[in-house]
């Protein structure tokens, strides 16, 4: 075999050319947004998991105090933690100082590796679902977001977290533990700054997402939050506001949702029919608004069906 003179002093750059060559680690590009007395959001896209977003669609957030920042949700991925918790200790100047996981959805804890040795806490319901479910999650996810995903895997809340009062650095919290949206929503409300971070309980301008959802607790769990004094709504998805019109919406969405779906059952529509269905103007600029309603109907529309052909079979029998 000849070989060109110098051809390993060759083969030594092209193998150095290839590492500069290698793709750069993903930038999530985080900057959190002030709420107001140490409250603070990262606020994710509008839109599904794509590449190009590396899973950030979602909204974390962090609050301030003495002892270190509390942190509400890790995030889409290992990275997108690491990424946010080098930020948070950066800015603060503190090792953060625990994290609350709202629910057992990927975009909201895959970033809980990045916060070994830190205490991370879900309600009891949320642990189980990452303990059960959480590898799954995380095949799905690559397959949706590649390389922002890479060395993510599940690492359930290690803490369980109780409703109540709870106070880290001389701040006090309320914890609320909910559901509907999935078995088990943690809801935070920092009482200093008057901030409610709702979890996917709340969605703003943006498509509810259902596939763990029962509708009539989810419902409920609205009533409750409105009567929690917040000023301010950091939602699970979709921009932060002030008062009450995300949790309205929120709720007039999924009683529609509802509604919509019995009725179409009670008629015999099939599946397939219910994407042309019309949707109510004033749901019309909802974000991702065509594709989470037809995920929707397939979550919930076949028990509806079999409750609507049970009500008519004793007809059926006469
Ligand atoms: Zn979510």
């Amino acid at each position: 075999m000849r070989c060109l003179p110098g051809s390993s002093a060759l083969l030594a750059l092209l193998a150095l050319l290839a590492v500069g060559a290698a793709p750069a680690q993903y930038d999530y590009r985080l900057a959190p947004q002030a709420l107001g007395n140490g409250a603070y959001v990262f606020v994710g896209a509008l839109e599904h998991f794509t590449r190009a977003n590396g899973g950030n669609i979602v909204n974390t957030g962090y609050i301030d105090t003495p002892a270190g920042a509390i942190v509400i949700d890790s995030g889409p991925s290992r990275l997108y933690g690491e990424q946010q918790r080098a930020l948070i200790e950066r800015r603060s100047g503190r090792p953060v100082a625990r994290v609350y996981i709202t629910h057992a959805h990927p975009d909201h804890f895959f970033g809980d590796q990045a916060y070994a040795g830190v205490p991370v806490y879900a309600l009891p319901a949320t642990r189980e679902a990452i303990a059960a479910n959480g590898d799954a999650l995380a095949d799905n996810l690559y397959r949706l977001v590649g390389d922002a995903m890479r060395g993510t895997q599940a690492v359930a809340p290690g803490l369980p977290a109780g409703a109540g009062r709870v106070e880290v650095g001389g701040r006090a919290l309320q914890l609320i533990a909910l559901a509907g949206h999935t078995d088990a929503d943690l809801a935070v409300f920092d009482e200093r700054s008057a901030t409610l971070y709702a979890g996917d309980l709340v969605f703003h301008r943006r498509t509810p997402s259902t596939p763990n959802a029962d509708l009539a607790r989810w419902l409920a769990a609205l009533d409750r939050l409105e009567m929690i004094p917040y000023k301010t709504l950091v939602p699970g998805h979709g921009p932060v506001l002030q008062g009450p019109e995300a949790i309205r919406e929120t709720r007039d969405y999924l009683h529609w949702l509802d509604a919509m779906l019995r009725e179409a059952a009670a008629r015999g529509v099939d599946l397939p029919e219910l994407a042309e269905l019309p949707v109510p103007a004033r749901f019309g600029d909802f974000a991702v608004l065509r594709a989470e309603l037809s995920r929707s109907a397939a979550h919930l529309y076949p028990a509806l069906e079999t409750q609507a052909l049970r009500r008519l079979a004793p007809d059926v029998r006469e």
